[in-house]
């Protein structure tokens, strides 16, 4: 039997997976790991950054009215104070278990809808302590003295940098509302409770976009926003039937937020939020103008007198978290096979099923026999001729069903095959990873033929 699909519903699979292929690799392994932090390998890496030039080229490219910034890690902790991350706005519930000391997040062990008043601990069953604000801001010293004055945080979130160089941007590029400001970068969170493989780490990647707009034009650009965002996620073809919406209800919003829908994805351990959309109103640029004594109005037309705080829409995604749910999402297994090296009806084959703009190698170059001078030398010259324009395999080892096999474990997208013919007719087979058909291509077409086919 072939060609039979089943989706693993386990994460341990994808884990596995990540290590084995060089995806992603726990950090500091060599001794014994760090807690919550994942080091992405060489496919890892290729991967991320198509997720972020995907993003990238979908915010700043499609729309015209989005520009990009890149702005520092660490800042004045003047902005943590305005922007609220100080005070209670950014802690979370800490409770621990008076048996076996473990510490948890109040709220995911408790469902806020819950009529539960005194919760248990979710290992042991013994009572927990009272619950604590914790907050989640990362501290470090700027300079070689470690004292209150040279206190600073790791930013939690990408977009302080952006609302602090609003007017910059705005002047530089002689922008007017409505318009957006895009960034990615690392941010820094001291979760109680990370899980999940690289699902809640410590340490992660946002893609943010800060939409300024009119205030009386904010719910239409959230519904816009909203829908941008649904489709960019379709169109790298996460099954549509993993993801759905979750209006944050009104008492669980951000201190920021006036309204928050979180665009979920269906995970192997549940429904989990991968994306926020949000609409800050005039929190951000309010409070920033007040703690820095700066003017970030913004005015119509000079003189008007009908200057006001641009309110914002913000979009929100992680990087980590977005490539764990592609993964999941591509990881496919194939009962009986899909190549020849399948002995039994029961085996498993895997496939990742990546999108093309995502797939970390587009292209593996395959001489038929290694025993043969003349064949590897010229898959040698293929695998050059490729490895300028696109992310390239060179694989002699073993058969060549399961050279297609290790291939189609990582979602390579093309098999390219040099045999005897190819001596004779300069051409290759190219195997195509999802219709599995074979196709004669000539050398000299081959790179506008992958061209053409990955655009
Ligand atoms: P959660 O409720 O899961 O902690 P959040 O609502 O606090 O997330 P936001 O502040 O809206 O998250 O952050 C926007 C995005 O940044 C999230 O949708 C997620 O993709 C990513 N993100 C936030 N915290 C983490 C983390 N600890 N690890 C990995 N990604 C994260």
């Amino acid at each position: 039997m072939r060609d039979k699909l089943t989706i693993s519903n386990g994460v341990e699979k994808i884990v596995s997976l990540s290590k084995r292929r060089g995806f992603i690799f726990p950090s500091s392994e060599i001794y014994g790991g760090f807690s919550s932090c994942y080091d992405f390998g060489p496919l890892g890496v290729e991967m991320k950054n198509n997720i972020k030039k995907a993003w990238w080229d979908e915010m700043t490219k499609k729309h015209d009215d989005v520009v990009g910034l890149d702005a520092s890690i660490l800042m004045s902790p003047e902005v943590w104070k305005a922007s609220g991350h100080l005070t209670a706005g950014f802690a979370d519930e800490l409770v621990e278990c008076r048996k076996c000391h473990k510490r948890f997040r109040l709220d995911e062990i408790v469902n806020p809808k819950s009529e539960i008043r005194n919760p248990k601990c979710p290992d042991c069953g013994g009572d927990l302590t009272k619950p604590k604000k914790f907050n989640l801001m990362m501290k470090t010293f700027v300079g070689p003295v470690e004292d209150e004055a040279s206190l600073t945080y790791l930013r939690p979130e990408t977009c302080q940098g952006i609302y602090t160089n609003f007017k910059n941007v705005m002047q530089t590029m002689r922008l007017k509302i409505p318009f957006g400001i895009a960034q990615i970068g690392k941010a820094f969170r001291n979760e109680i409770n990370p899980k999940d493989f690289i699902y809640r780490t410590r340490e992660f990647e946002q893609m943010e976009m800060q939409w300024f707009c009119e205030p009386k034009k904010v719910d239409k650009f959230f519904d816009f926003w909203l829908k941008q965002r649904l489709n960019w996620y379709y169109n790298l073809g996460l099954n549509k039937k993993n993801l759905r919406t979750y209006e944050v209800p009104k008492k669980e919003l951000a201190h920021y937020a006036k309204r928050a829908i979180d665009i979920e994805y269906k995970f192997p351990f549940g429904w989990q939020e991968i994306e926020g959309i949000h609409n800050r109103g005039d929190w951000d640029l309010s409070n920033h103008s007040k703690h820095s004594g700066e003017d970030l109005k913004y005015d119509p037309s000079a003189g008007s007198g009908q200057e006001y705080f641009p309110h914002i829409i913000e979009t929100s995604v992680g990087v980590d978290r977005s490539l764990f749910a592609f993964l999941c999402d591509a990881y496919q297994e194939v009962k009986g096979g899909r190549t020849k090296t399948t002995k039994s009806v029961k085996e498993i084959e895997v496939l990742l099923k990546l999108h093309k703009d995502l797939a970390p190698v587009k292209a593996a170059v395959l001489p038929l026999v290694k025993n043969k001078a003349e064949i590897v030398k010229k898959a040698k010259q293929v695998y050059k001729l490729l490895k300028s324009d696109f992310i390239c395999q060179y694989d002699e080892t073993g058969s060549i069903g399961r050279r297609y096999r290790r291939q189609d474990e990582i979602g390579t997208l093309f098999c390219i095959t040099i045999d005897f013919d190819s001596l004779k007719k300069d051409d290759v087979t190219v195997r195509n990873r999802d219709t599995m058909k074979q196709k004669r291509i000539k050398i000299n077409g081959l790179t506008s033929y992958i061209n053409n086919a990955i655009m």
